[in-house]
């Protein structure tokens, strides 16, 4: 497969994962069961919060259903970032509610709380922060715009499972946290997401709707029963985690250290080896608190140094087309930040089972690159 192209990124399956997954399928129960409850007990424990966990079916599932726990919909507005993947849009607009793109911060890449103040209406009900790059430098801006104008804040914290921000681990404080598990988040279930936090009446709700509405069924469900004569009261969805995608991520969190320390040494390898080119700019991203999902780098020669490395058999991503450029996402807004950051921006290889030489090659390559 692929013959010696190094990748962008991966899964990292260890034998271990491979028993999990084989243990659930001798039980023969794979729909959403006891090794569910199991896996959200085990993130509860990770992060060491009060914060309650909701697993689901997937980051964009948990973004969608939290939105749908505020009554959020037709009319309302919701802040988002305009680089994000198109995930955080289609579960805003998923609501009827509509995206409103804002700017970001050209160093951090983080949401501009600046720009984001200048856009909320009367139909603003939330701001979407979007966890860049598995950084949130800037959180603590959005958290007192959002109490300064009555908004909930949804963290789009797909990337951030493991990272930190202030020495406290993502997922132990704010309003509501979606992560993604999905195949090359920093952990994985195969698909899957978790919806976090403390409001109890929010979780209910997340806790029915990823049963199409059922009350209670979770309950039943984690004693390995289901619900016959039930009650529903809101629209619901089918977007509950199985058995056979918790037994992944559990086995995931047990190797989540190792991942980090990986993940981070990447990162700080790639810094020490290209800080002397002065054509190359790094994020504003501390890698002592925050565990990369992706390594971006800006540079004013992207589309040609891009070139460069995928004639050398070198992945590399552009995170992310900016979604106001998207049709479905127009907008009358003009986004120079993003924009001008959006021709700049590439990703390098990062991931669990990259290796020293294939990194070395990598940096190697670059080198050449501005040396020509
Ligand atoms: C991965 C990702 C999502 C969506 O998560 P899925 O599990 O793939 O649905 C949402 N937002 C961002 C920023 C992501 O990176």
């Amino acid at each position: 497969m692929n013959g010696n192209k190094i990748r962008l990124s991966k899964s990292s399956i260890s034998q271990k994962e491979k028993q999990a997954v084989s243990e659930v399928l001798t039980k023969e129960f794979l729909g959403m069961g006891e090794e569910v409850m199991l896996f959200e007990n085990k993130i509860q424990k990770y992060l060491q919060t009060d914060m309650q966990v909701v697993c689901v079916s997937s980051g964009t599932s948990a973004l969608h259903l939290s939105m749908s726990a505020l009554d959020i919909g037709y009319g309302d507005e919701v802040l988002v970032p305009s680089l994000t993947y198109v995930a955080s849009y289609q579960a805003i607009s998923a609501t009827g509610a509509v995206p409103i793109s804002c700017e970001i911060n050209p160093d951090t890449l983080f949401l501009d709380t600046d720009d984001a103040r200048k856009k909320i209406t009367k139909n603003t009900k939330a701001i979407m922060p979007v966890h860049y790059a598995s950084s949130s430098k800037g959180m603590d801006e959005v958290y007192m715009l959002a109490d300064e104008f009555g908004l909930r804040v949804i963290e789009d914290a797909a990337q951030a499972f493991g990272s930190e921000r202030n020495s406290e681990k993502i997922g132990t404080k704010g309003d509501i946290i979606c992560f993604s598990f999905d195949g090359i988040k920093n952990i994985t279930s195969g698909e899957g997401g978790a919806v976090l936090s403390n409001d109890d009446k929010l979780i209910q709700r997340v806790q029915d709707s990823r049963l199409l509405g059922v009350e209670k069924d979770t309950e039943k469900r984690f004693s390995g029963y289901r619900s016959w004569d039930f009650d529903v009261k809101y629209q619901g969805y089918r977007y509950h985690m199985s058995n056979i995608m918790a037994s992944i991520g559990a086995v995931q969190i047990d190797r989540l250290e190792e991942f980090k320390i990986k993940r981070q040494s990447i990162a700080k390898k790639y810094i020490n080896s290209l800080k002397n080119i002065d054509e190359i700019v790094f994020l504003d991203i501390d890698f002592d608190e925050v565990l990369p999902h992706i390594f971006v780098i800006k540079t004013q020669r992207r589309d040609s140094l891009r070139k460069y490395l995928i004639s050398n058999d070198i992945e590399c991503g552009v995170h992310y087309k900016p979604n106001h450029l998207l049709t479905k996402y127009k907008t009358d807004f003009v986004l120079e930040t993003t924009e001008k950051i959006y021709s700049e921006i590439l990703t390098l290889p990062c991931h669990f089972d990259l290796s020293a030489d294939e990194q070395d090659y990598v940096i190697d390559k670059i080198e050449e690159f501005f040396r020509a």
